[in-house]
């Protein structure tokens, strides 16, 4: 019997993730986490049992507690919670589903007690790589991507031991407004952005995919995870999202992992690495396929990628501010403050304000963020 926790159990990763412990039938649900929807923990923890139920709303916690109260699960709430959650001995892999930077200190604690990580926050490798990957190292533990593209490449590495990459192909869909110009995405609402052409997906990570800013977190993302440059990530689009990634080596032979677009095979891929489990699903038909169009990024109308190239290169805290900067400014798009072109010359104006702080530290870290959210909400009042 494996057993895990799930911090952000009632979103996209979350919910399949549960649909992957479903299917399979031998892995214990040790802990759930989620933000303010009770209505759904309550209905995982009766389907599940886990001893430990998050809520990061203290009220909503409370409310939760009243209605499970005929139940073995104890809720706790807010970050004291998620990183009681992190801590707790009785489980072997933490599945880290939550959004934005409140990933890092549940993450860096559930790696000081031994746990494996399940990685399908990506903000946490972007803002405190640094921190992470010798703490992986120094500990012992696992990080498992759960990303598509890089459980892809993650994939491509099997039995390359030791096999120096020469280039990272990171594959993109190039998202809903692929081929349009700045000026063809001036009027893009809420509901166009949301609308991917392949992935289902959440709703802040679809906004990301349509600005191809997802698409930059996943270069640095994938710099920190495969220990490669910047430089040697090259983003290639490929519309139909059929390659999920690749990678070249040094003698210029290219491994690519292919399928259906389906979150759910890098999920069980990371929970039972190494071994494959069957999985019910889709199948690639190459002959309805026909083809595979791939296509070079429009760095300058997707302006983006190019910035969070920019930030990955410069390091230290930029990557931070590109983040901090992102996450505010797609909040602000869906509950409809700022026009869509905003959000990446919000990004812009913030990593030209910061100045860097080399190597920071986790206080440094969260520093650099509050400081982001305040110039941005200081420059949008003026
Ligand atoms: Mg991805």
């Amino acid at each position: 019997m494996k057993r895990i926790a799930i911090l952000g159990s009632t979103g996209s990763i979350g919910t399949q993730t549960l649909e992957v412990v479903r299917a399979n039938g031998d892995i214990e649900v040790f802990a759930i986490a989620a933000g303010s929807r009770i209505d759904a923990l309550e209905a995982q923890i009766r389907e599940f049992s886990p001893k430990l139920c998050g809520v990061w709303d203290e009220k909503k916690a409370a409310e939760l507690r009243l209605r499970t109260a005929d139940t073995n699960t104890r809720v706790v709430s807010g970050m004291g919670g998620l990183l009681e959650i992190a801590s707790e001995d009785g489980y072997e892999i933490l599945v880290t589903a939550v959004v934005g930077m409140i990933g890092i200190r549940p993450t860096l604690a559930a790696i000081e007690t031994g746990k494996d990580i399940a990685l399908a926050n990506k903000e946490t490798l972007v803002t405190a790589g640094h921190l992470i990957m010798p703490l992986i190292k120094e500990r012992g533990v696992r990080l498992l991507p759960v990303d598509s593209e890089h459980s892809a490449i993650f994939q491509c590495l099997n039995g390359e031991h030791g096999n120096k990459i020469e280039k990272i192909l990171l594959t993109a869909s190039g998202g809903p407004f692929r081929g349009r110009t700045r000026e063809g995405m001036e009027h893009v609402t809420v509901e166009d952005a949301l609308c991917h052409p392949n992935w289902a997906m959440g709703k802040k990570i679809t906004i990301d995919s349509s600005t191809m800013v997802n698409k930059g977190l996943e270069v640095m993302e994938a710099h920190w995870l495969f220990d490669v440059a910047i430089d040697d990530v090259q983003v290639v689009i490929q519309p139909k999202s059929v390659i999920h990634s690749m990678v070249q080596f040094a003698d210029g032979a290219v491994m690519a992992q292919l399928g259906t677009p389906d979150m759910k095979l890098p999920i069980q891929y990371a929970l039972y690495y190494p071994e494959r489990r069957p999985m019910a699903g889709g199948r690639l038909d190459f002959w309805t396929l026909g083809q595979i169009v791939f296509e070079k990024p429009d760095y300058e109308n997707f302006k983006g990628l190019s910035l969070a190239r920019e930030a990955g290169k410069r390091g230290g805290s930029l990557p931070v501010v590109f983040n901090a900067a992102n996450e505010r400014a797609v909040l602000k798009f869906l509950n409809r403050e700022i026009p869509y072109l905003a959000i990446c010359d919000i990004i812009e104006a913030a990593m030209g304000h910061h100045k860097i702080i080399p190597h920071p530290s986790l206080d440094e870290i969260l520093a650099a963020e509050a400081e982001t959210y305040a110039f941005i909400d200081r420059v949008l009042e003026s």
